[in-house]
């Protein structure tokens, strides 16, 4: 349910519904917005009764949200989310384009690709220091040997740090580093992980599961939102099908359809979507054409002898091609490429 009140909604009366809202037994989340005031509600609205509050002093509507998920819906708030991250942000004009090996390996080898992004422009960089791996006797990631080196090469960069977190016990040591908490593609269900960094209320990037359709991440999505962490960017990294030709589909369909029942942000990952280095930039234009608000790319200083995902990564001559390209793409979709 939505209850929408005047702008200038005196803060007694604001606070009088959401005090209602409680004694229901149910959640009152306001909703950030410029153009409204909405209070969404959450939890056991099925019982009550619009009229409850439409008799409420600056209450001018109250809506049902007939979706199952609510907070991460267009019905509770019009306008795009954006991510505000201080001189660059996520979900508005500018693209936001987040690159970097799949894992941190080493010094010498995490120093010299951001010492590239930063060169570049880039303000966001990705780096795993712990790995999801399908096999336990794959590397597994540096763990907190990689946290240090990103908080090393954040200092001297100035880059934002996109990092994964696997599980609700390592928050606080990613957390020290990470401007973006990932979550990944196998943890997109792992509600446990949602709700905790839900309540970090830091900038999440939620991915697609493998097998997960746009309502199953929608839902994840709304875990987060539920602990009023708004900050979230949707990921769209492939999908499983029955295609062999590339490790992933990726499926470009879900950006305008999450532009239409959701207002966060959506990036995608055309580097595990194809997971084919050569065909990323092509799958990289594509997206952008369709809508995306920003790309997640793995881009290496040595692919061929990258510990994971090499090939599927760009070096760094591939990644500045392509960024000329996005940067006259951009304006055709009404976005703009900042570097
Ligand atoms: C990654 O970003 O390196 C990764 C493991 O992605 P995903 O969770 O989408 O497989
Ligand atoms: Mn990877």
């Amino acid at each position: 349910m939505l209850i929408l009140m005047n702008l200038d909604a005196p803060r007694n009366d604001i606070e009088s519904v959401k005090k209602k809202v409680v004694s229901f037994g149910c959640t009152a989340h306001e909703i950030p917005g410029a153009s409204r005031l909405a209070i969404g509600l959450t939890g056991p609205t099925g019982t009550l009764k619009t009229e409850d509050f439409m008799i409420m002093d600056s209450v001018e509507d109250v809506v049902r949200v007939t979706k199952k998920y609510k907070l991460v819906s267009r019905m509770m708030k019009e306008d795009d989310t954006v991510i505000d991250f201080g001189g660059t942000s996520t979900g508005g004009k500018e693209l936001t384009i987040i690159a970097g090996p799949c894992s941190v390996e080493n010094r010498d080898q995490i120093f010299t690709i951001a010492e590239q992004l930063a060169k570049l422009g880039i303000k966001f960089m990705r780096a795993g220091a712990y790995k999801p791996r399908s096999s336990p006797y794959s590397f597994q990631g540096l763990k907190e040997k990689g946290i240090e080196l990103l908080g090393q090469v954040k200092e001297q960069y100035g880059l934002k740090i996109v990092t994964e977190v696997l599980d609700p016990y390592t928050i606080d040591g990613v957390g020290e580093v990470a401007d973006v908490f990932q979550i990944g593609a196998r943890n997109m269900q792992n509600f446990s992980l949602l709700d905790a960094v839900g309540k970090t209320g830091k900038p999440v990037l939620l991915k697609r599961g493998m097998s997960a359709t746009v309502e199953d991440l929608l839902l994840s999505a709304e875990y987060i939102l539920a602990h009023n962490n708004f900050n979230v960017m949707l990921c769209e990294r492939g999908i499983r099908t029955f295609e062999t030709a590339t490790r992933n589909t990726l499926d470009l369909n879900a950006v305008p359809v999450i532009k239409k029942h959701s207002h966060l942000p959506i990036i995608v990952d055309p580097s595990h979507g194809i997971g084919i280095g050569d065909k990323v930039p092509a799958m990289s234009l594509a997206a952008v054409a369709a809508g995306a608000d920003g790309l997640i790319l793995e881009v290496h200083n040595d692919p061929a002898n990258a510990m994971s995902d090499g090939y599927q990564s760009l070096n760094f001559d591939q990644f500045e091609r392509l960024l000329n390209k996005i940067k006259q793409l951009a304006p055709i979709v009404d976005k703009e490429l900042i570097l």
